[in-house]
């Protein structure tokens, strides 16, 4: 029977359905060195996801690690060199959480421009009957600045059409074919969006990558959605530019140290925070696991994922 080790719980459905078809170690229900001390010889799968990731350190004390399967598309937070070098393959799960990341993203476009948190924490307050909220910015007719025209950012430029928006994109090369035009400069991108939404991969090659220059480009009139990795914004600067009124606004859902968000942050209106949801979705959710199992089972019929890295 293959040994598997599982490194976090995915949904219930999930943990009962693995566990029933191999043997699961479940690292994060015991004690995780007196596991590994007594079978890390005998493990033959890492089961994981974008967000227990799997170290270095953990492949090296894995001498019979022969694949590592993972939910989530990211895989930032997983050490792929060390397991190359090892000749094990990794596998995430793309294309089937670009609809809902999507969404996500768009209606982070939407709440910001249109201050839909913050109006709806004016009436719970009742704050309607004695006051006003100012003014919100429109959305259609925008210009929509894309960092990262991967699956899901092509998911976000489809969605502007609806909303008449035009778009630019930065990536390190032009997408061949591209209907949007291609930015190299990832300053003049920021300086002419209204709205810049991250949709690049994070890890070291992103890190900081929207630094101070690029939020000051893009300015009191625009807002920075984010829906990639907290990594690729100096949160430092980001939240500077917000308390200082440099930035118009932000919307979050991904930050640099998850689950902590910028205290600083809360009392801001002009900024909307989520908490790491963008595939959070039934439908995707039942798909992306559905992905890891078709992954694992291929692996272990044929030697060979169906997505890998
Ligand atoms: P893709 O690989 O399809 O797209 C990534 C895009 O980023 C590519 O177009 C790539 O183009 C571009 N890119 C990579 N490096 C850079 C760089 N240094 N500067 C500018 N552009 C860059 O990935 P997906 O669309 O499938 O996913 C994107 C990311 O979204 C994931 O890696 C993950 O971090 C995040 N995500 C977040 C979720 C959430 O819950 N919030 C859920 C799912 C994903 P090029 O190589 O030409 O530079």
């Amino acid at each position: 029977m293959t040994c598997i080790l599982q490194l976090g719980p995915l949904t219930e459905r999930f943990n009962r359905g693995l566990a029933a078809a191999h043997e699961v170690l479940r690292i994060w229900e015991q004690d995780a060195e007196a596991l590994l001390d007594q079978h890390a010889t005998r493990i033959d799968i890492v089961v994981t996801s974008a967000r227990f990731g799997c170290t270095a350190a953990l492949i090296e004390r894995l001498p019979n690690l022969r694949a590592i399967v993972s939910f989530g598309v990211g895989y930032d937070s997983i050490d792929v060199a060390a397991a190359k070098a090892r000749g094990i393959p990794v596998s995430n799960t793309p294309e089937v959480l670009n609809d809902c990341v999507a969404d996500l993203a768009f209606g982070l476009i939407i709440d910001c421009a249109r201050q839909m948190s913050r109006a709806d924490r004016f009436v719970r307050a009742g704050e309607w009957p004695s006051g006003g909220l100012p003014l919100a910015a429109r959305v259609s007719g925008k210009k929509l600045g894309i960092v990262g025209l991967g699956r899901i950012g092509e998911a976000v430029a489809k969605r502007s059409s609806g909303f008449d928006m035009q778009v630019r994109y930065h990536n390190r090369r032009p997408v061949a074919g591209s209907e949007f035009g291609y930015e190299p400069n990832l300053i003049e991108l920021a300086r002419w969006s209204d709205f810049l939404v991250l949709t690049c991969p994070g890890g070291e090659s992103t890190r900081n990558l929207i630094n101070r220059n690029v939020i000051d480009a893009l300015g009191a009139k625009g807002s920075l959605i984010n829906v990639s990795r907290g990594s690729v914004v100096d949160e430092p600067a980001l939240v500077e530019a917000l308390v200082e009124g440099r930035l118009g606004g932000a919307g979050l859902d991904v930050y640099a140290k998850e689950p902590d968000v910028p205290e600083q942050l809360f009392n801001l209106p002009n900024v909307v925070l989520l908490p790491h949801i963008g595939s959070a979705t039934e439908e995707t959710r039942q798909a992306m696991e559905e992905l890891l199992l078709a992954n694992l089972h291929a692996f272990l019929e044929r030697g060979e994922m169906l997505t890998a890295v």
